[in-house]
């Protein structure tokens, strides 16, 4: 099976994975809201030894946020994107799925943390969709996943 693997938008950092993992989630809760800018994080949670970084370890930062059991983040210094973290206990690695290169052969499974979503936040099907931007496409139908 190819290695999967991912990068930082720069393209100085990157990182390997190897399922099977434990967990592919969309998080709602505050901290993944500010750590990726968005609505929420995806990541693919899996134990320490299944990734390995590839290039540019040095070139990583990392914040702990003081009060919290597990939660801390990890970026690229020159480009900001976040990047897998080690929680603060060692135990398993989190991985930002957006920075992935390749496909990890699992989607999401759950949201978690929605009592927590932001009151903006709405369903990408609620939504009109383009394929490009809005005048240079027309509105595409959101194709459901295999089912
Ligand atoms: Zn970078
Ligand atoms: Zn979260």
């Amino acid at each position: 099976m190819p290695d999967i693997t991912g990068s930082c938008l720069c393209g100085q950092v990157q990182y390997s994975i190897r399922p099977p993992y434990m967990a592919f989630q969309n998080c709602f809760c505050s901290r993944c809201r500010k750590t990726s800018g968005s609505a929420h994080g995806s990541n693919i949670i899996l134990p320490p030894d299944q990734f390995t970084w590839l290039t540019g370890e040095n070139e990583v930062g990392r914040f702990e946020i003081p009060e919290a059991q597990h939660f801390a983040t990890c970026f690229c210094k020159r480009c900001g994107s976040s990047l897998p973290w080690l929680t603060q206990r060692g135990t398993t690695v989190v991985v930002p799925a957006g920075t992935l290169d390749t496909l990890p052969d699992a989607t999401p499974t759950q949201n978690i943390f929605w009592d927590s979503h932001a009151a903006w936040y709405r369903l990408p099907d609620q939504l009109e969709t383009y394929p490009t931007v809005p005048g240079k496409s027309q509105p595409t139908e959101i194709k459901r996943g295999k089912d």
